[in-house]
């Protein structure tokens, strides 16, 4: 649970009810659209990288309302698809190994591999369970102890601790029909890739809430001090973002680069430290191949020694098909920014929510999907 859904369960319902609602307010709305208005350089682009937010603009029609010279550009948000893949033809692999039960959650069952996906498989007779988080599994493995079930972990780091807290309660309990696929990523790696790319041009960042809970603020902080990008982390409401922007253009105005928080409802600059601990003791960082970005450095998570046992790839070694990319899917451009999802050939066409090519168009929060559903 995050930090944002602790305080809420604290809150009596009626206030909430009417905290929240000021997040929605026309008035509030209003009095930020004017700010942004007046203090927009006379052309910028900003980056959201996580997928609620790309969702949250698009149904917001917050793009719409953007000064003339100010771009709004989707970057790599949704954990699903940014995952390679190379790691979902493992998946797949993994899954066609005798006695093996894959668990996951249900966006991960519809992307598409090389020459499969888990939804096929299944169809197949393999046996993919959907769950809605780690524990879920850990439960099917108890309950399932002819079986040796695999949790497909895909997030940032708001899921990395809950995962962390399945592989040390399993391992408490002597578990040994309980395997983890880690396809788990933190976002820093990813977003020094993209500030780095001239030809992507990012003026500011709109930095995820969910994840910034866990995190706080300290791993955003290079972006400012070392390539002179503004960022605001900023919740989920049409005021908020319009928040994040407006915070993000008054930097831009007085010519500052740092980074604040919007969303102090839900972040603190020391994020989560029981979190962090806990992703800590079980995982170390290692290089994760990003779809669209390729292999960065210390973005991707690996089990530690320690837990070793419960990393499915070191305990079933699958033997993975070679490789084939969707032909034509422009997935990786739309990740990295660099197009919009229409500018893709298949866009609507051969790729649809229900018929898709590329990971970007099946996950509801992916930039394909957000474009499918309100920019069509
Ligand atoms: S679709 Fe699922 S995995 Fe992707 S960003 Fe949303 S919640 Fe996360
Ligand atoms: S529209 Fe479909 S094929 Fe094109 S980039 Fe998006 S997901 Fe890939």
């Amino acid at each position: 649970m995050s930090a944002a859904e602790g305080a809420a369960e604290a809150l009596p319902e009626n206030v909430l009810t009417r905290d929240l609602s000021q997040f929605k307010n026309p008035e509030l709305a209003k009095g930020l659209i004017d700010s942004i208005q007046a203090l927009a350089p006379e052309s910028c682009a900003l980056m959201e990288v996580c997928g609620t937010h790309t969702v949250s603009i698009a149904r917001a029609g917050i793009r719409a309302i953007m000064p003339e010279g100010t771009r709004l550009l989707s970057g790599p948000g949704c954990p699903v698809c940014v995952t390679a893949n190379r790691d979902i033809d493992t998946v797949i692999a993994l899954c066609r190994i005798p006695d093996v039960t894959i668990t996951t959650f249900g966006n991960m069952t519809r992307v598409p591999g090389s020459t499969s996906s888990l939804l096929a498989e299944k169809a197949a007779g393999r046996s993919v369970e959907i769950v809605y988080s780690p524990l879920d599994a850990l439960r099917y493995a108890q309950e399932h102890p002819e079986r040796q079930v695999i949790f497909v972990g895909v997030g940032f780091e708001t899921t990395t601790p809950l995962i962390a807290m399945a592989i040390r309660r399993a391992k408490q309990m002597g578990l040994t029909n309980f395997t983890v696929f880690v396809a788990h990523k933190n976002m820093p790696g990813a977003l020094e890739a993209i500030v780095s790319d001239p030809s992507l041009q990012v003026d500011a960042l709109i930095l995820p809430g969910h994840v910034s809970t866990i995190t706080g603020m300290a791993p955003y902080q290079f972006l400012a001090e070392r390539y002179g990008i503004p960022g605001v982390i900023t919740g989920f409401e049409p005021v908020d973002v319009l928040q994040g922007i407006a915070m993000l253009m008054r930097q831009l105005h007085e010519g500052r680069a740092e980074i604040e928080i919007a969303y102090t409802r839900g972040v603190r600059a020391e994020g989560n430290p029981v979190a962090l601990a806990a992703i800590d003791e079980v995982f170390e960082t290692c290089t994760a191949t990003w779809r669209g970005l390729g292999p960065i450095p210390g973005s991707g998570y690996h089990i530690r020694p320690e837990f070793a046992e419960f990393d499915a790839v070191e305990r079933f070694h699958p033997e993975v098909e070679p490789t084939i990319e969707p032909r034509g899917c422009r997935c990786g451009d739309v990740l990295r920014g660099a197009i919009t999802p229409k500018a893709c050939p298949h866009f609507n066409r051969s790729c649809t929510p229900e018929n898709p090519v590329g990971p970007c168009m099946v996950s509801s929060e992916g930039s394909c999907a957000a474009y499918y559903r309100y920019y069509r």
